[in-house]
């Protein structure tokens, strides 16, 4: 299955992702970073697209690839 994940090396905490997000999956965790509630992300990736750093990517989790 395929889910959203953050680098959050590269996040500025922009919030456009968490704004944009349909399922409401994602939280600015203390105004520092992106965080993905894996178990809400249906990885549709409009917070991929959305994300104006690059830093957010819907990738297939490991389970999926196994
Ligand atoms: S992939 Fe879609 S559902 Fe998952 S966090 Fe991004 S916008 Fe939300
Ligand atoms: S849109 Fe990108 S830079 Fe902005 S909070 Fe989300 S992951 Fe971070």
């Amino acid at each position: 299955m395929r889910k959203a994940a953050n680098d959050i090396s590269r996040c500025v905490a922009c919030g456009v992702c968490a704004l944009q997000c349909p399922r409401g999956a994602i939280d600015i965790y203390r105004g520092c970073y992106a965080v993905v509630d894996v178990k809400t992300c249906v990885g549709c990736g409009i917070c991929e697209k959305a994300c104006p750093a690059g830093s957010i990517r819907v990738k297939e989790t490991e389970e999926a690839s196994k």
